[in-house]
């Protein structure tokens, strides 16, 4: 076709969605010779809406179009057109080529003030949204219905003008308006991550182990204290950890085996697991917890890899020291880097989780740190964090959508 007699239309077709109509518009242009420059289609609550350009001869274009209408007329649809100059595709050409990238929000419920302040701050940054999409199941309207979570993903493009600054005010409006987000450059890793690192107290499990072991041994309110300060990140991990150790100092050994019975497990992480692992995921436990528990979450949940602390024990009696190397957040890092090498799996994708203090270096290596129901100083450095659901929210931050997943793990 000669550039200077083609033409380029853009339809827009709206009405109540049913099957067929995108084959009914396609052949009466495939009766011309008509190339497709784009083709898009949004389906909201059994309304469609859906564009198509192409690229006619000017000699054909009356025919298609009185055609088209005659269609849309018999099939009670609405049809409009748009003529498109060379000039308006060769920009809207030059603008695919932009950077993408992913914003996700995430709920017990998704209100219009949330999207908004989202929406809002992607403007300013000077993003425009592509797609808008729904990953959750359908919202009930009986909002008293256990487990509601509403998630959405935008699909933007454009170069934000001050990325940090962007994160920041999405963190802030999170806290405001209790909702989750994760931005993330849409890439191909973005879709195939691989590995995925946990801390486990507070974050796979909703204690403190060391604080229950504590209890156990009569020191409580002592060692609580010091786990508090040092999650936070008020005092230095290795000198924490050494000091409550040593608090344990004769606790009987089935005390161990008690505790590990019954772990408080966080929601959502039975679904979490089932889809990571049927998804091909390699999963692992980077904890400055006790190796002892870890162990049994890796049981329970087939875990790939678990690296903690070891208490020693003599005569079946806690010996108040530890063996080998303490696992703190900087050694957190380095297991999360050297798994990602074992595993031949690129830094871009590996995901961490976690809550304290010591987690804030391997969220930050990771390709997607996320902090989870995190301590104050966590939220604040993590680029993205989970505060309003379980802990299968990461899931939604990964792309899965609830109809992919099967009925075991929709449950
Ligand atoms: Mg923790």
């Amino acid at each position: 076709m000669d550039k200077t007699n083609t033409e380029l239309v853009l339809i827009r077709i709206s009405g109540l969605d049913r099957p067929g109509l995108t084959a009914s518009i396609t052949d009466i242009l495939s009766g011309y010779d008509v190339d497709i420059m784009d083709i898009g289609q949004a389906d909201i609550h059994s309304t469609l809406s859906l564009g198509i350009l192409f690229k006619c001869s000017e000699q054909d274009s009356g025919n298609i179009m009185k055609n088209l209408l005659f269609k849309a007329s018999e099939l009670g649809i609405n049809i409009r057109f748009y003529p498109i100059s060379c000039e308006e595709y060769e920009e809207w050409v030059s603008m695919q080529g932009k950077n993408r990238y992913i914003l996700t929000l995430l709920g017990r419920k998704l209100t219009a003030q949330q999207i908004a302040g989202a929406t809002k701050i992607l403007a300013n940054q000077g993003l425009n949204i592509d797609a808008i999409r729904r990953l959750t199941g359908r919202v009930p309207l009986d909002e008293q219905k256990a487990r509601v979570r509403a998630c959405i993903e935008f699909s933007v493009r454009g170069t934000p003008r001050d990325i940090d600054e962007l994160q920041g005010e999405l963190m802030r409006l999170s806290s405001t308006l209790e909702m989750d987000f994760s931005f993330q450059k849409d890439t191909m890793y973005r879709r195939m991550r691989r590995l995925i690192c946990f801390d486990m107290d507070s974050t796979l499990i909703e204690t403190e182990v060391i604080d229950e072991l504590a209890k156990r041994a009569g020191v409580g309110e002592q060692v609580q204290e010091i786990t508090e300060r040092a999650m936070r990140g008020e005092i230095d991990f290795r000198e924490s950890f050494k000091e409550r150790v040593a608090l344990l100092k004769g606790l009987d050994e089935s005390v161990m085996k008690d505790i590990a019975e019954n772990l408080p497990i966080t929601e959502g992480v039975e679904r979490l697991m089932y889809v990571l692992k049927r998804y091909g995921y390699k999963i692992a436990i980077l904890s400055g917890g006790f190796t002892y528990f870890g162990n049994y979450l890796k049981e329970r949940f087939g875990i790939d890899y678990v690296y903690a602390n070891n208490l020693e024990i003599v005569d079946g009696k806690l010996t108040g020291r530890y063996v080998g190397d303490i696992v703190d957040g900087k050694r957190k890092a380095e297991l999360l880097q050297l798994i990602a090498q074992v595993e031949n799996v690129d830094i871009a994708q590996t995901i961490a989780v976690g809550d304290g203090a010591n987690d804030l270096p391997m969220l930050s290596v990771a390709g997607l740190g996320i902090a989870f129901h995190a301590k104050p100083k966590v939220k604040a450095n993590a680029k993205q964090s989970i505060n309003t659901i379980g802990l299968d929210g990461v899931l939604y931050f990964l792309g899965f959508k609830d109809s992919y997943l099967d009925e075991r793990g929709n449950s």
